[in-house]
């Protein structure tokens, strides 16, 4: 753990209003993917009663150059800030935290549920998991209102066309409120859905994250789907 000051390299968006933030990532800043760090605007043009600092989960993978982090972007002080800050802006990030990590036995699957932005530690380990040829078979329930909110799905669409290890189930649940065709899955995720991916349910470690509702929910699910309850890890993204 430490504190490192890092330039703003590049932003993105990568979805309706969700952008990625790019930084040089420091020497000596080690972390494993699922794992977040503090960021902390340094001297911002505004900010209001919630601070300079917000945690986000590392985006990027431990074996990518840069450092990434994504959000939505609400109409806070912090996120106005964050979106129009020049490039080669300084800001601070403290870290790694957290504990959420990818099992290390390759041989017991993995089940990751993401909702919205709780995609950004799963990015993370799935990238990691693929560059790193790790050996785990990983399905990723990625649930999003509309295709235009989902973010990173082009590039998972891809990781996953790359690697047989990895089978991606994207869901959208506002499919009729969206311009874009979609053909894959629809609706919430829900028992029936695990069922037909997941052969047998209390076998894998299961994953999920994003803002605490919804983990809340996702728990509740896999629970009665027949996880282990002890075999689920996950990360609350307590201030949404
Ligand atoms: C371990 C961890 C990892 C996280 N990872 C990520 C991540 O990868 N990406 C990410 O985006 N966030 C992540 N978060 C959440 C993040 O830290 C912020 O809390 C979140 O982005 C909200 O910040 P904000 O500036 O938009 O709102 P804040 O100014 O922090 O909001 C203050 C309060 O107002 C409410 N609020 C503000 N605007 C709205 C709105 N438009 N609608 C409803 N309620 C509103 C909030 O719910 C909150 O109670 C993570 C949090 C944790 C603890």
């Amino acid at each position: 753990m430490g504190a490192y000051t890092v330039k703003l390299k590049e932003r993105r968006e990568v979805a309706e209003s969700t952008m990625a933030f790019l930084f040089d990532k420091p020497a000596g800043f080690e972390y494993a993917a699922g794992q977040s760090a503090d960021v902390t605007l340094i001297n911002p043009p505004e900010t209001d009663a919630e601070g300079n600092t917000r945690a986000f989960s590392l985006a990027s993978a431990p074996l990518d150059h840069n450092l990434m982090f994504a959000t939505r972007l609400r109409d806070t002080a912090f996120k106005r800030v964050f979106k129009t800050m020049p490039l080669g802006t300084e800001i601070k990030i403290e870290g790694p935290f957290g504990s959420m990590t990818l099992h290390k036995k390759a041989a017991r699957p993995g089940v990751i549920l993401a909702g919205g932005i709780g995609i950004t530690p799963f990015r993370s380990m799935l990238v990691q998991a693929t560059k790193a040829n790790t050996g785990h078979q990983l399905i990723l329930f990625y649930s999003n209102r509309r295709p235009e909110d989902a973010a990173f799905l082009a590039d998972l669409q891809e990781l996953a066309k790359q690697h047989p290890n990895l089978t991606l189930v994207a869901t959208m649940t506002g499919k009729d409120k969206s311009q874009a065709a979609w053909a894959g899955e629809t609706g919430y995720i829900n028992n029936e859905m695990l069922a037909r991916y997941v052969q047998d349910l209390a076998a894998p470690v299961y994953y999920t994250a994003g803002p605490p509702a919804l983990v809340a929910g996702m728990r509740k699910l896999l629970v009665e789907a027949g996880a282990d309850e002890d075999e689920i890890r996950s990360e609350d993204f307590s201030g949404y």
